[in-house]
């Protein structure tokens, strides 16, 4: 039998060494949620699109206390439209459109790449719902990629709300992303969202991980 390079002790050090490295990543690393193309309703623009009054039927949990509804509507913008657009619930102060930039194309409204609630300077868009139609004054983004972290997993990672980190994603279209903005909150839930032609660019799918760098 050949004689192994490694002492008995050499070799258990390795291996600890091994895992040690693993579950430092894995501890660094949060799972990836993947963003269609949605809308955020104020209490107004909910009276106008869905009656006045009306409440969002909750079909699907995200973070905590968020929800993808039931409620759907179109969006219309000067070159075309987009039907069966999710509304996410609970109702904000200001109605928030966020689409990718292929659906930018085809409605011919050019969103900036921006935080959700940073809506100075935003393009507008028609909205139409099953009891009314709506014209946003503004509104429309292309969400910045982001991090959602709870206040413990922040504090573990020892980094804080509006850093900004290098992301690396694993696999065949594997990439290392820069400009993923850490939102930290005792609301949250650790969820790493980007939008679906990031998700096909990237090759990924909900739950991936996401492996955050730091050095
Ligand atoms: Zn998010």
């Amino acid at each position: 039998m050949e004689k192994s390079q490694y002492t008995q002790e050499e070799f258990l050090r390795l291996i600890i060494k091994l895992v040690v490295e693993e579950l430092s990543k894995w501890e660094r690393s949060v799972p990836i949620g993947i963003s269609n193309r949605h809308i955020h309703l104020s209490r107004a623009e909910m009276d106008v699109l869905f009656g006045v009054g009306s409440e969002l039927t909750p079909i699907k949990d995200l973070q905590p206390g968020q929800y993808a509804a039931k409620e759907t509507v179109t969006i219309q913008g000067p070159k075309g439209e987009l039907k069966r657009v999710r509304v996410l619930g609970p109702l904000r102060k200001e109605s928030q459109v966020e689409i990718s930039i292929g659906d930018s194309f085809v409605l011919g409204v050019h969103p900036p790449v921006r935080e959700s609630g940073k809506l100075e300077g935003t393009p507008g868009i028609k909205v139409i719902g099953p009891k009314g139609e709506v014209e946003l004054e503004r509104g429309v983004i292309a969400a910045l990629r982001h991090i959602h972290l709870d206040l413990v997993t922040a504090e573990r990672m020892g980094v804080h709300d509006g850093q900004f980190v290098q992301v690396k994603i694993e696999g065949q279209r594997g990439a290392i992303l820069d400009n993923a903005l850490l939102r930290v909150s005792d609301k949250f839930a650790p969820e790493m969202h980007i939008d679906v032609e990031e998700a096909n660019a990237l090759g990924v799918k909900n739950s991936d991980r996401a492996y955050i760098i730091l050095d």
